[in-house]
């Protein structure tokens, strides 16, 4: 069995729901993915009491536990003195954390406020962890049956002590088997229907199957224990493939192809030297604010409607025919703009119906690839904040299946 993990977090803005806490979610991925049975998160606020018997708890159930928060050098920082009380560890002066703090304000220029001494007292034989980022050391010890880490709140500082100190020595302190986690991520197809597609495999028994819809993505998750027979592993993970097809965008823990939509969309674009333009209309700039700092984007315009477009067009076209008035407009753009796709969305409802929770649009999508055109039709329903984040996804997953290989297994 793997050891069972806990993670314990400090801070009255986390109890009163003003930081949301990233931290438990963060540390808790890291573990299990390190091998640990995840089994707890707990959070209180600055309570001197609250701490102290969390802590004492914790000691006697929990084989690690991960805490942040509460290192700090204001009154509100409490944990050290926790630690104190709960476990009997006198604090002890630290020079060489009291050292890494002078130098860390003296090469920003700054005088070291006397408050800051409190962040050099540390438990007496714990371990030291330095913070490389920031001001507050962490610290690590043992009490009764578990091995406690202390960790600064700040994100950004308890990632890399965690990264850089904690993570090779919790593989070095327990005996850890890793799982293997695969998953599919998949577009344009719903949850019930990929149920429906899977149904007829059978998964071994250890084999855990999961599934997580969100906004943009349906996945599709595979847990295998370790020492999984590794022929049977690949033929699972093929015949899901093959049951899912294109649908798969990603397979994160197994592809090349891994990330969400965009970052495989802006490796393809990257590979292969592709420039693109795009006319939105559902998608209402989505699409254009979601490519964020890929120089592969040239140029994106916004029509609220193609119909619009259409009949302010000095040229009289017949006005139903907005496919070829968007054919036209693609070539134009991939002349003027000199690139070599160009992405279009066209749908013929009004603008009130788009913005109809109860009304469904027909979003027609043409993508021209050099001199070729593929044109796809989706159906977008729901809110219109629904439908935009639709459009966006759907349009960049119609580049996605043209740029990708047939297979990314
Ligand atoms: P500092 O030296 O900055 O005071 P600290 O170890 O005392 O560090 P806190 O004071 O508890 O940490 O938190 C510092 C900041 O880090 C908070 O204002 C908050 O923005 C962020 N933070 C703290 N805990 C969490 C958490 N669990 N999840 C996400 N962010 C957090
Ligand atoms: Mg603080």
């Amino acid at each position: 069995v793997n050891p069972n993990l806990e993670i314990f977090s400090q801070g009255e803005e986390i109890i009163t729901g003003q930081t949301v806490d990233t931290n438990a979610a963060w540390l808790s991925q890291q573990s299990i993915a390190l091998g640990f049975n995840l089994t707890r998160h707990s959070a209180v606020g600055d309570k001197i009491d609250d701490l102290v018997g969390v802590l004492k708890d914790i000691a006697q159930r929990a084989d690690c536990c991960i805490c942040t928060g509460g290192l700090g050098p204001t009154s509100d920082d409490l944990t050290a003195e926790a630690v104190t009380l709960a476990f009997q560890m006198p604090l002890q002066f630290d020079a060489l954390a009291f050292q890494q703090m002078q130098t860390f304000f003296a090469t920003r220029n700054k005088a070291m406020p006397e408050s800051n001494r409190k962040q050099a007292m540390l438990p007496q034989g714990s371990l030291r962890i330095d913070n490389n980022s920031g001001t507050a050391p962490g610290f690590a010890l043992q009490h009764e049956r578990c091995w406690f880490v202390f960790l600064p709140g700040v994100p950004s500082e308890m990632r890399q002590m965690f990264q850089e100190t904690i993570h090779p020595l919790l593989s070095k302190r327990f005996e850890l088997k890793p799982s293997r986690l695969i998953t599919f991520r998949t577009i344009g197809i719903g949850e019930s229907d990929i149920q429906q597609r899977i149904k007829s495999l059978r998964f071994a028994e250890p084999v855990q199957l999961g599934f997580r819809a969100d906004t943009d993505e349906v996945q599709v998750k595979l847990l295998f224990p370790s020492g999984f027979p590794d022929p049977e592993l690949k033929a699972l993970v093929a015949s899901v493939y093959e049951k899912l097809g294109r649908h798969v965008f990603a397979i994160d823990g197994w592809s090349n192809a891994s990330g969400d939509l965009v970052s495989v969309v802006d490796k393809l674009m990257l590979s292969g030297n592709h420039k693109l333009a795009v006319i939105e209309t559902a998608s209402q700039g989505l699409l254009a604010a979601k490519c964020i700092g890929s120089n592969w984007l040239l140029e994106a315009h916004y029509h609220q409607s193609m119909l619009n477009f259409a009949e302010r067009r000095p040229v009289p076209i017949d006005r139903n025919d907005l496919i070829a008035i968007g054919k036209e407009l693609a070539f134009k753009l991939q002349k003027s703009i000199g690139v070599n796709l160009v992405l279009i969305q066209i749908y013929a409802e009004d603008f009130a119906q788009f913005i109809d929770f109860n009304q469904t649009i027909k979003m027609h999508c043409l993508l021209l690839n050099n001199q070729e055109f593929v044109e796809e039709i989706f159906l977008l329903a729901g809110s219109a904040k629904r439908k935009q984040n639709q459009a966006a996804l759907l349009t960049l997953d119609l580049l996605r299946r043209n740029l990708q290989p047939d297979s990314i297994i």
